[in-house]
């Protein structure tokens, strides 16, 4: 990591790994790889060969096929394809979906866009660790019910949820379950041969590769369609047309590839880290967890502390890039809508901060962290003692 700052901010996006940034830069700079994989000449059939590699190496790391693998431009366009194009093949089965309000707004905002276009939606809320009540999910389906879409790991807090479970209880009742994945692929077992999902989002920048390319994951099932977006030149079934990125998804490719190999160490890595982490926080007065110590991803450690508002807690840590909510919220200062739903006040909702890590993240970068987030407080609070820079 470059010296002038200190990388934690792992759950907005990873660094490319040198293997992805060397691929990549190999490619753009020589070969036929810039060619049209829908080509029949044979620079287009190179590049064609190339994609193929990739869905192989993506499918190992997912245990699914390669055909089942549909190229998208990230976790946001996989997620809006899914949830749309699900809810809209199935109209003729109903209008009932199911999601919670703790989703990225990748997907709550989707769902909102569509009870607005008739469809009517079950917000299940989850309990104060953040886990989704199976007897509440079991309770909210009805007739009409088509499609449930829950996350796989929260990408403010890391909690998990109980995907084999969930996904069970749709397919007994031939609902279809989508899942975002995106804080999940390549971080975590993620079995799509024995795990009850039909669709599932992923994106390659939370793993190593680069952004602007992600993938859905649509089962080679029976009902598992969904209806296009965009309409075009018919690539990939017709159901993402468009010319593909070689390049990105090459880089997909071998991003998931490492990941198969090294998911194990990169999880022991990132629970020591978590660990020494947040025993050097927890010593601070008034530091509180968010999420499941437990049942989460370890490369998340989001805490909240009583009398420091987030925002000015973050430039007081620089150089240290870490988030508040969720990096999308970054623009606004609202409270993270996800803590809120976990039962926390709006001042420790408006406190957290996000520090997240993973491969390429060192011992040293933690305990320059702890350091920093110890004179940060002690400074803040000298400044405006009781309620340090308190929210407006
Ligand atoms: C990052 C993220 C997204 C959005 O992914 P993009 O590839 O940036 O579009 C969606 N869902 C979750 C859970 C994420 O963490």
């Amino acid at each position: 990591m470059r010296d002038d700052l200190i990388y934690l901010d792992y759950a907005a996006t990873t660094p490319l790994d040198p293997q992805v940034a060397e691929l990549m830069s190999a490619m753009l700079k020589n070969d036929t790889s810039f060619a049209n994989s829908s080509a029949v000449h044979i620079a287009g059939r190179r590049a064609s060969v190339i994609v193929e590699q990739a869905a192989a190496q993506l499918a190992r790391l997912l245990n699914c096929a390669p055909a089942e693998l549909i190229w998208t431009s990230g976790a946001t366009e996989s997620n809006n394809l899914a949830i749309t194009g699900a809810a809209r093949y199935r109209t003729h089965r109903g209008k009932h979906l199911i999601t919670m309000p703790t989703e990225h707004k990748a997907v709550a905002d989707v769902f909102r866009a569509l009870e607005t276009q008739g469809f009517d939606v079950t917000w299940l809320s989850p309990d104060e660790s953040g886990s989704l009540d199976l007897q509440d999910l079991d309770a909210a389906f009805r007739d009409d019910t088509t499609l449930v879409s829950i996350m796989y790991v929260n990408n403010e807090t890391g909690v998990l949820q109980d995907i084999a479970a969930i996904g069970e209880r749709c397919r007994n009742r031939d609902v279809l379950f989508h899942v975002d994945a995106a804080q999940g692929v390549g971080k975590l077992p993620f079995d799509l041969a024995s795990l009850p999902v039909d669709l599932a989002s992923m994106t390659a920048h939370k793993v190593y590769g680069p952004t602007g390319i992600g993938a859905l994951y649509i089962a080679d099932r029976p009902r598992c369609h969904v209806e296009p977006l965009y309409y075009g030149g018919g690539q990939q079934h017709g159901v993402r047309p468009g010319t593909l990125p070689v390049t990105l998804i090459a880089a997909f490719g071998l991003a998931a590839e490492i990941a198969t190999s090294s998911m194990a160490t990169d999880f022991e890595h990132v629970q020591a880290l978590r660990e020494r982490l947040w025993a050097g926080l927890q010593p601070i007065a008034g530091v509180v967890r968010n999420g499941d110590a437990e049942n989460s991803y370890p490369g998340i450690l989001n805490v909240s502390i009583d009398d420091i508002e987030g925002e000015s807690l973050l430039l007081a840590l620089e150089p240290l890039c870490v988030a508040t909510g969720s990096a999308c919220n970054s623009q606004n200062q609202e409270p993270s809508y996800v803590l809120r739903a976990l039962g926390r006040d709006d001042a420790l909702a408006q406190s957290a901060v996000r520090v997240s890590f993973g491969r390429m993240s060192t011992e040293s970068e933690i305990d320059f962290a702890v350091e920093r987030y110890r004179e940060s407080v002690e400074r803040l609070r000298a400044i405006a003692p009781g309620r340090a820079a308190s929210a407006t």
